[in-house]
């Protein structure tokens, strides 16, 4: 490591055209854009012009980690890939977030970002092995799945290395084909595609490096004050002890603990054992809920079906979000007649079942029969059916295929975080999100819920700009608190933290108010450099302004562009397993429910002329100014949006 505490110092870059493997300075980036998403936009926005599809090799790929990496004990050790999505309808700038370990072992090994350019002209994977780095023939793990393709390198090269591949989907270019690295750590927005695009198989790395705090005093009293915050309460030593106690699984099936390096807490992230002992895949959020209710439906029982579900997708590598949201879409065009399962070869009327999901994935990732169709995605396909299964797609679909969650009929504010990203930042949507489950645990009397309706204005006084972010009844101080989320989110994103364990909005102690100052202290620690929440934040605003610049050099309108799906103003809103009566706090934090609203078109709007002006863009177009560009000392991007008339 250099002296420059917090980085490894150099973003090593490989391209596959020509066979250059060299690195640049990490120094070029980190002050203005500390790490993770940060580095990987501004690589993203100098390197790749606005009209370069996906699987052009002149896209790139790019791997970044961010200051934390390495250290234990606080949940740092997420990495990042961005680069042009083929996920994206249109195809645009996107992201994916990652746990496990691959990105700590590549800072390990005195990288801290990757970035991969060119195509290579055979199927190739790239071993990195601290200064060693070699482009090596795939030849014999083209057409392997991704676990396959891991365990063959781990048994080649030593299984201290990690690996991040692609499966066949990737090869195929499913668009929405992802990566699959150690620890089963997936990466969606159709990354697996690019990469397979570029004939690249994988990339191992192992390194033997250290990461050192560049205050090891503060580093300490940080830790100390991170493991108090996190504290879950009695009883959690036990869970982290026995999580097969307290986690549901089939009779016969074994789990175990499977927690990322350097994790601070524990969210549930296991891996679980078929009962035949022959596979093992993750159960972690998203994957622990996939299929079930589709499955206790068809089978009338839980069974071992969802778990066999995950892993083939983790095996053919592509995303089970983006099947979640074409299932129903498939449903729906059957119901309508569109679709059979003769003419598709899929037992669709047999949703639910391990034959369907078999059929869905294998013909998706090898593009057999229909399969072919469906392999471009939901919006893509569509469009090849024609009108009517055009209006079939479901109501509340992202540009990257995911249905959308945490929904802006319940959350006003969510309207502004879908309708400025490209995809579900799903965590910016956990802030208040994760927070509102919480105080409906407390509307409902459960025992020991202590986030109540005054505690709610208290975080959101101290987390969100004002008290109003707590009153869902009303539009007002949610652009306000839109924008806080955004910042706080996106230094999150560069630094990068894991977002099951920040940020801490509540404790189980005291007053119950988390601290969002802990960041910016943790970034202090590591680097030397001492950093305040605000300051932090702004490194987060500057990312954003990047990535919006980016999206609008690549076709995105402003005002325009900035929208959510008309479902949400028309639809009323239903109540969900996570949250049966819609319960949101009203107005002097009464116990309200939202059943049955819609986002109100005149006040979304409304919303936007506030959030506009609060980031300083002009309100009549939602572009971004010139003014506001060069004081985040984005002279670069106001110069060359200017030229193209793309800010005002
Ligand atoms: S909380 Fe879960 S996802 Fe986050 S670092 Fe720990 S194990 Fe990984």
């Amino acid at each position: 490591m250099t002296e420059r505490y917090g980085y490894a110092g150099k973003i090593l870059r490989v391209d596959l055209s020509s066979g250059t493997i060299n690195h640049t300075p990490s120094a070029d980036y980190a002050d203005r854009f500390l790490g993770g998403r940060g580095i990987a936009a501004k690589i993203y926005w100098d390197e790749v012009p606005a009209d370069v599809s996906a699987f052009d090799p002149e896209n790139r790929l790019i791997f970044a980690t961010g200051p934390l990496a390495g250290f234990s004990g606080l949940s740092g050790s997420r990495w990042q890939v961005c680069g042009k999505a083929p996920a994206m309808t249109p195809e645009e700038f996107s992201y994916c977030n990652f746990g496990g370990r691959w990105g700590g072992q590549l800072k390990f090994a005195g990288y801290d970002g990757l970035v991969i350019q060119g195509k290579s002209d055979r199927p190739v994977y790239v071993f990195i092995d601290d200064d060693v780095v070699e482009i090596r023939d795939a030849s014999a793990l083209w057409g392997k799945n991704t676990v396959e393709t891991r365990e063959i390198l781990k048994e080649e090269l030593g299984r201290t290395v990690a690996v991040v591949a692609c499966g066949p989907a990737g090869e195929n270019l499913v668009s929405y084909a992802i990566l699959l690295a150690d620890n089963d750590a997936s990466g969606s927005s159709g990354f697996g595609a690019v990469m397979g695009s570029k004939k690249l198989k994988a990339i191992a790395v192992r390194g033997k490096g250290k990461v050192t705090p560049g205050n090891l005093e503060k580093f300490k009293e940080v830790k100390e004050h991170v493991r108090q915050l996190l504290w879950k309460g009695p009883g959690y030593m036990e869970l982290i002890a026995k999580p097969e106690a307290h986690i549901e699984v089939v009779p016969g099936q074994k789990v175990k603990l499977d927690l990322c390096l350097g994790c601070a807490g524990y969210d549930g992230r296991i891996t679980v054992e078929s009962r035949d002992g022959k596979k093992r895949g993750k159960s972690l959020c998203g994957s622990s809920l996939f299929y079930l209710d589709r499955v206790s439906k068809y089978y009338g029982e839980q069974n071992e079906v969802p778990f066999y579900v995950n892993r083939i997708c983790d095996e053919y590598g592509v995303d089970a979000l983006a099947i979640e949201s074409m299932m129903k879409w498939l449903s729906r065009c059957r119901h309508a007649g569109i679709l059979t399962d003769e003419n598709t070869g899929i037992p669709l009327s047999k949703v639910g079942s391990w034959e369907y999901m078999e059929a869905l994935v294998t013909k998706m990732s090898l593009r057999e029969g229909f399969g072919d169709v469906l392999a471009q995605g939901i919006q893509r396909a569509a469009d090849t059916l024609g009108a009517e299964a055009k209006e079939l797609v479901a109501d509340y679909v992202s540009k990257a295929g995911h249905l959308l969650t945490y929904c802006p009929r319940t959350f006003p504010v969510h309207g502004l975080l879908y309708a400025m990203e490209p995809r579900q930042a799903v965590n910016q949507l956990h802030e208040m999100g994760l927070v509102l489950f919480q105080w409906v645990n407390w509307a409902n009397g459960l025992e020991g819920a202590y986030l109540s309706s005054d505690v709610f204005r208290k975080i959101a006084a101290r987390f969100w700009g004002s008290e109003l972010a707590a009153d869902f009844s009303t539009y007002d101080g949610k652009a306000l608190a839109a924008a806080k989320i955004q910042d706080r989110e996106y230094a999150k994103e560069c630094l990068i933290l894991c977002d099951f364990t920040w940020p801490v909005t509540h404790t189980l102690s005291g007053d119950h108010i988390g601290d969002p100052s802990i960041d910016s202290k943790m970034l202090s620690a590591i680097t030397g450099t001492e950093v305040d929440e605000e300051e932090l934040y702004y490194i987060g605003e500057r990312v954003l302004n990047l990535q919006r610049a980016i999206h609008i050099r690549e076709g995105h309108r402003g005002r325009e562009s900035d929208q959510i799906p008309d479902a949400f103003f028309t639809i009323p809103l239903k109540g969900h397993a996570m949250n049966p009566e819609c319960q949101a706090p009203g107005k002097n934090g009464e116990i309200t429910s939202r059943t049955g609203m819609v986002v109100d078109r005149e006040e979304f709007e409304r919303m936007k002329d506030e959030y506009y002006q609060l980031r300083e863009w002009d309100v009549a177009t939602g572009l971004q100014t010139k003014a506001k560009l060069e004081e985040l000392d984005l002279h670069e991007v106001a110069q060359d949006l200017g030229r193209r008339g793309l800010a005002v």
